[in-house]
C-alpha cells in the first residue's frame, strides 16, 4: 500500500545513518566528526538526518547554505554548525544570532561578519578557509597572513573568535595522488602561520569522507564526512559501503501506476527509442527526471544489469525517461499489476540495485543520484529513535504521513 498519495517514496533508514556515523567515529580516532548535511542531507532530509548523525556520535554539523544552518536551528538542533557558502550582502546577522559558525575565505567576508557581530552584539565564530590546492573556496596562501591578522585584530576587539582553520581536498578519492600530500603540506604551513600569528585554534580540518576513510594523516582535529554518513562509498573503485562498515540509508521505491499488454512492434515512450520485440506487458513507474531519475539512464536495459527491481527480477528502462514517469518491459509472462511495488535502489542487501549502480549507468557519482532526488518525492523514515526527528519532517510536505512515517518515533 502506498503510504502517501504520491505513488513513490524515499525510505530513509535513520538507524543506518546512526551506525554509519558510529563507524566513521571509530575510523576518525581522536578527531571529532562533523556530519555534512548540506543539500537537504544529500537528499535524505535535513533535520531527521542531522539528528540521526548526532545520535550516532557526530559532534558537529556542516552545511553549505545559510538557510540550511538556520533550518537546523529553527528545528531546535543546537550542536555546533559550520556554514561555508554565502555572497556579499547575505544576512549574516541571522547566522551570528543563531550561533552558527561561518567560514571566511576573503577580506570582504570578514568585514561583513564583523559588521554582523557588531549589529547583533554577539561574537561571531569563524573558520578561516585556505585554498591549499582545490582551486575553489578559501584564501590563497599568500593572502592568508593579512586575512588572519585582520581576523585576529577583530578577535582582540571581541567581534570574532577564530575557532577554526580549514581546507578541502581535490583528489581525496585517489588517496595516493600527489596533490593530497601537497595540499596537506600547504595546510600544515597555514596552521603554523595561524598559530604563529596568535590564533588559538579549536579545530583544524581537511578531510571529507574519502580522506576520513582512507587517509588517517588527514584527520587533524575534525573530519567532515558527507556521503559516507549516508552509507555510500566515496571511493567505489577502492571498495563499496560494506568495505567501510557503511550501509546505504536511502531506498527509493514506487508503485506501478499501470500494467498492460501491448503487441509486438509497439513503440514505447518519447521518440519510440524502445520498440517491443514481441507481445509483452509494460509497467509504468511514476518517477521521472523531475524526481531525479537520470534521463541518461534511458534504455539502460542493454547497458547494464537493470536499474529496477521488480519482484526478484532486475529490469532496464524501456525507452526514454520522461519528466514524471518511465516504462518497464515486464516481459510476456509478467504477473504484475498496477499497485505492485518496484525498487529503484536501496542498500543492495535484498538484491536491489544501489545508488552506485545508477551512478555507474548514468556516468555520474552516487552523490548526484541521491542529492538530486526531487523535492516532490516524499521522504519517510524508519529506524528513528531521535524523539521527534521524523515527526518534524511530517510538516515539511503536504503529503507526508501514514504508517511508515516516523518509524518508531
Ligand atoms: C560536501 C563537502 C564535504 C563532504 O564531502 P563528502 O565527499 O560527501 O564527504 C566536506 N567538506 C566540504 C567543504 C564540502 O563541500
Amino acid at each position: 500500500m502506498p503510504v502517501t498519495a504520491f505513488p513513490a517514496r524515499a525510505v530513509i533508514d535513520l538507524a543506518a545513518i546512526r551506525s554509519n556515523v558510529a563507524a566513521l567515529r571509530g575510523t576518525a580516532g581522536s578527531a571529532q566528526v562533523m556530519a555534512v548535511v548540506k543539500a537537504d542531507a544529500y537528499g535524505h532530509g535535513l533535520v531527521p538526518s542531522a539528528r540521526a548523525a548526532l545520535a550516532g556520535g557526530a559532534t558537529w554539523l556542516g552545511v553549505a547554505q545559510l538557510e540550511e544552518a538556520l533550518a537546523l536551528r529553527a528545528a531546535g538542533v543546537d550542536a555546533p554548525v559550520l556554514c561555508w557558502l554565502y555572497a556579499p550582502g547575505a544576512p549574516l546577522g541571522r547566522a551570528v544570532e543563531a550561533g552558527v559558525d561561518l567560514s571566511v575565505s576573503a577580506g570582504w567576508a570578514l568585514v561583513e561578519v564583523v559588521d554582523a557581530a557588531r549589529a547583533t552584539g554577539r561574537t561571531a565564530r569563524i573558520h578561516v578557509k585556505v585554498d591549499t590546492g582545490l582551486g575553489r573556496g578559501g584564501a590563497m596562501p599568500r593572502e592568508l597572513e593579512s586575512l588572519l591578522d585582520a581576523a585576529l585584530a577583530a578577535q582582540a576587539e571581541g567581534t570574532v573568535d577564530v575557532v577554526g582553520l580549514w581546507s578541502h581536498l581535490a583528489w581525496a578519492d585517489a588517496p595516493d595522488h600527489p596533490t593530497v600530500l601537497a595540499q596537506a603540506a600547504v595546510f600544515d604551513e597555514a596552521v603554523a602561520l595561524a598559530e604563529r600569528r596568535g590564533a588559538r585554534l579549536e579545530v583544524r580540518h581537511l578531510a571529507n569522507s574519502a580522506a576520513t576513510l582512507t587517509n588517517p594523516a588527514m584527520h587533524y582535529d575534525l573530519v567532515r564526512p558527507g556521503i559516507a554518513v549516508f552509507g555510500l562509498s566515496p571511493v567505489p573503485q577502492l571498495g563499496g559501503p560494506e568495505a567501510y562498515g557503511l550501509t546505504p540509508a536511502m531506498r527509493v521505491e514506487a508503485e506501478l501506476v499501470l500494467a498492460k499488454v501491448v503487441p509486438a512492434g509497439h513503440g514505447v515512450s518519447y521518440a519510440h527509442a524502445y520498440v517491443t520485440a514481441a507481445e509483452t506487458v509494460l509497467g509504468v513507474v511514476p518517477l521521472g527526471y523531475a524526481d531525479g531519475v537520470p534521463r541518461h539512464a534511458s534504455g539502460g536495459v542493454d547497458r547494464w544489469g537493470g536499474p529496477v527491481q521488480v519482484g526478484r527480477r532486475r529490469l532496464g528502462i524501456a525507452g526514454r525517461v520522461c519528466m514524471d514517469q518511465f516504462v518497464l518491459d515486464l516481459g510476456p509472462d509478467a504477473t504484475e499489476v498496477a499497485g505492485d511495488r518496484v525498487v529503484l535502489f536501496g542498500s543492495g542487501a535484498d538484491g536491489e540495485p544501489t545508488a552506485e549502480d545508477w551512478a555507474a549507468a548514468a556516468g555520474t557519482i552516487s552523490y548526484e543520484i541521491v542529492a538530486r532526488l526531487g523535492a516532490r518525492v516524499p521522504r519517510t523514515y524508519t529506524g528513528g529513535d531521535e524523539g521527534g526527528a521524523a515527526r518534524d519532517t511530517a510538516s515539511s510536505g503536504p503529503e507526508q504521513g501514514g504508517p511508515q512515517q516516523g518509524g518508531t518515533a
